[in-house]
């Protein structure tokens, strides 16, 4: 007999400060917080494999509504069980609900009271994203966690735009509720909106606590608002949500502005900065970041980051990976997107460790003097 798949729910382990080290427990499997989630735009993490990214210590991956919509198509997923095993991925993915990437990649959008009339970026094709349609996308991808449709705010955005765009995403989101079917292990998230405005951040976050999501995502940030900003919404917007659900900050960030997020009481994270730097012969190391390319790395012997087990930082001087950027070689970016995840995964790894043994501030301050020498500087190109 098998057992029942858990309940959907977050276990706090230890809390330091305001930081939370949890574990997730999913249908696909239980995930430590706080977590990184690599990105899957298009199911796949860019230039991994998917034993690649379980090596690097990822356990949940994020998964892109609006290119799985377009390209192959919801319901072709569907046909082949899904997307973890489209992907090769039996542990837990995140989808988002497309609303982003419908407003920042698609042509000739169109914003109204129901949805989202949009042109495809690929093929010029007229799609609709309704919450009801997103949900039902994501319901046929076989998302584990579920994001409810919002209209990221652009900013800058007037207090009364902000208003508007959030009392939107808040109809939304109690739409989203409706139609979502609930699971064993499956969970749906609401997203708080309000701009840099504290006091739309708070209605925002009572509205959605008052529907009731498994989780909260804070949304609409690290579009160009500045980390100080962004830290000060969240310490708007933190306190506001349920203490016994996990906090998802969506698109970020920085090395450094994942600690200071998680400092703050967020528990998960996305963002292609990992993997869109390694491609780019970007490096996050724990002496900060390095651009591959300089020259002045072509005749280092030196292992990229002594402290990482990756492939990239154990089999190969710091020369090779120069040369394979020269060279336009693959690998280069096979072995960088590799290295930075696995960067990002230790970090995380680094912080839950010093949250359960009450250390997070000294070890945080140890992190980012690594990064330049200089406590509470950040990273820099080195
Ligand atoms: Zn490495």
């Amino acid at each position: 007999m098998h057992a029942p798949p858990p309940l959907f729910g977050h276990r706090i382990a230890a809390t330091d400060g305001a930081a939370r080290a949890g574990v997730l427990a999913t249908a696909h499997g239980p995930v430590e917080t706080p977590v990184f989630m690599p990105v899957g735009t298009a199911g796949t993490v860019k230039a991994m494999t998917a034993d690649a990214v379980r090596a690097t210590g990822a356990r949940l991956v994020l998964g892109n509504t609006y290119h799985l919509m377009l390209r192959p198509g919801a319901e072709q997923v569907a046909r082949f069980g899904g997307l973890h095993r489209f992907m090769d991925w039996p542990g837990p993915i995140l989808t988002d609900s497309g609303g982003f990437q419908v407003m920042s990649l698609a042509k000739l959008r169109k914003l109204d009271a129901g949805g989202v009339t949009f042109q495809s970026h690929l093929d010029g094709a007229t799609h609709r994203l309704t919450p009801a349609r997103a949900i039902e996308i994501q319901h046929l991808l076989d998302a584990t966690i579920t994001m409810a449709l919002d209209e990221c705010t652009p900013f800058p955005a007037s207090k009364a735009e902000a208003s508007a765009s959030m009392e939107l995403s808040m109809r939304w989101a109690a739409l989203s509720r409706e139609t979502f079917v609930p699971r064993p292990g499956y969970a749906l998230f609401g997203i708080v909106q309000g701009s840099v405005y504290p006091a739309l951040r708070a209605a925002s976050a009572a509205a959605l606590t008052r529907l009731g999501f498994d989780g909260y995502a804070v949304g609409g940030l690290a579009i160009g608002e500045g980390q100080a900003t962004t830290f000060a919404v969240l310490d708007a917007t933190v306190p506001h949500l349920p203490a016994d659900r996990p906090r998802y900050l969506m698109g970020v960030g920085t090395p450094s502005d994942l600690i200071g997020a998680v400092a703050r009481g967020i528990d998960m994270f996305d963002c292609v900065m990992p993997t869109r730097a390694g491609r780019t012969g970007r490096a996050y190391t724990s002496a900060g970041v390095f651009n591959l390319r300089n020259a002045r790395f072509a005749t280092d012997d030196r292992p990229l980051d002594p402290h990482c087990a990756c492939p990239a930082c154990t089999r190969h001087p710091r020369g090779y990976l120069h040369h394979l950027f020269k060279a336009d070689e693959m690998l280069g970016p096979m072995l960088l997107t590799w290295h930075n995840l696995t960067y990002y995964q230790d970090l995380m790894r680094g912080l839950r460790a010093a949250i359960v043994e009450g250390r997070f501030a000294a070890h945080a301050a140890a992190v980012r003097a690594g990064w330049t020498g200089q406590p509470d500087a950040e990273p820099e190109e080195a």
